[in-house]
């Protein structure tokens, strides 16, 4: 009788402390699963390396927008294939965590298919848009939303566009997709509303259709060659649509032809195609200081043309060839991509997490376990 009584004391007295204990542990599992932040920016500069982000600091009038992100990180960028990567296994290692070989469009080495970011919220129910100054058919959008073994498919790229679900879509491309009846066919029948010509008001967006806007046939003009505020309004523009449609969304906005920049050896083209993202990255930042719940990374998947901002050198009389350390010439090492490390700059909820140094599919990691994906 005794031993009953001293049993029952000792498992109320267990109950007492175990039962708020286990609710402690509980609660604090669901506060740690608790995904938190709502929204993703993913924003790549195709070729931004350092050299290339610092310029803009030499040449714009005011401070670039780049200067607002209190969190910098360095990314490694090296492909399972070559210690350079390509923009094919870059892409794909930002959008599905996975070292892959050079041209490699969401596959991983053996050419598995491999889930993208950007599939996962489709498969949430949640919402994803794509902007990018090359073709949408180009390596780096292409490794968010199609899987194909080699970048230069890209009529195969296209395909891949509709099944995605995507909700809205900028840049150029056109042609993969006039050009082959069942890309296009596939789009119109999916119920996107497809424009060839312009981009359109925000007045006239609906947050319940999809969108599509295909304004070259291949890549977008240089910003040196009219393309104008393209970039920073397909961006503004999708942005307000995304908001209209109140889902969590995730989107990637590529500067595409920094790199285009770098391997034409052109200063110019690199410097004012990296000025114009800056001005895309202001309007994205302004939008998320305003929101609270998107986290912002702007990153590139490679550095492009061993591009630096070196001295001038000048004759001197009696003295030679001197540095004139007050006039910078950007100058180029390589006609190609460059294993140097490229910055990371992040805000918003979680953007603590993008310090240091890592390898470049750690991004997509920390981006898919601040959602509560992994
Ligand atoms: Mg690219
Ligand atoms: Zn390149």
């Amino acid at each position: 009788m005794k031993f009953v009584s001293m049993l029952i004391r000792a498992l109320l007295l267990m109950s007492v402390i175990v039962f708020p204990l286990l609710f402690v542990t509980a609660f604090k599992t669901e506060e740690r699963k608790k995904p938190a932040v709502k929204n993703i920016i993913l924003l790549i500069g195709d070729g931004m390396g350092l050299s290339q982000m610092s310029s803009t600091y030499f040449y714009k009038n005011e401070e670039p927008n780049f200067s607002r992100f209190p969190v910098v990180g360095l990314s490694q960028t090296s492909a399972s294939s070559h210690k350079i990567t390509d923009s094919a296994a870059g892409a794909t290692a930002l959008s599905a965590g996975k070292k892959t070989y050079n041209g490699a469009i969401g596959v991983d080495q053996d050419t598995n298919h491999v889930e993208t970011i950007l599939e996962y919220f489709q498969k949430q129910g949640k919402s994803t848009a794509l902007i990018a100054t090359s073709s949408i058919t180009h390596a780096t959008p292409a490794s968010f939303y199609a899987h194909v073994d080699s970048r230069n498919k890209a009529f195969e790229i296209a395909a891949f566009m509709t099944p995605s679900g995507v909700d809205f879509f900028a840049g150029g491309g056109r042609k993969f997709f006039t050009q082959k009846e069942e890309n296009w066919k596939s789009l119109i029948k999916a119920g996107y509303t497809v424009d060839t010509t312009a981009l359109w008001p925000a007045s006239r967006i609906e947050s319940n259709r999809k969108y599509g806007f295909l304004l070259a046939d291949d890549g977008m003009p240089r910003i040196t060659e009219g393309r104008g505020s393209f970039l920073k309004d397909a961006t503004t523009l999708a942005l307000n649509y995304l908001e209209k449609k109140e889902t969590p969304f995730f989107m990637m906005v590529e500067g595409s032809q920094i790199d285009w920049g770098g391997h034409a050896n052109d200063a110019q083209y690199v410097i004012t195609e990296t000025l114009d993202f800056d001005e895309m990255v202001g309007a994205v930042f302004d939008f998320a200081e305003k929101d609270g719940n998107t986290l912002v990374i702007v990153t590139a998947d490679h550095e492009t043309g061993g591009f630096t901002l070196s001295s001038e050198v000048k004759e001197v009389p009696f003295k030679g060839q001197q540095s004139d350390y007050n006039s910078i010439v950007p100058t180029f090492s390589t006609g190609g991509h460059s294993a140097t490390m490229v910055p990371v700059l992040a805000f918003g909820p979680g953007a603590e997490k993008f310090t240091g140094i890592y390898q470049n599919t750690e991004i997509y990691t920390k981006m898919m376990e601040l959602v509560g994906a992994l």
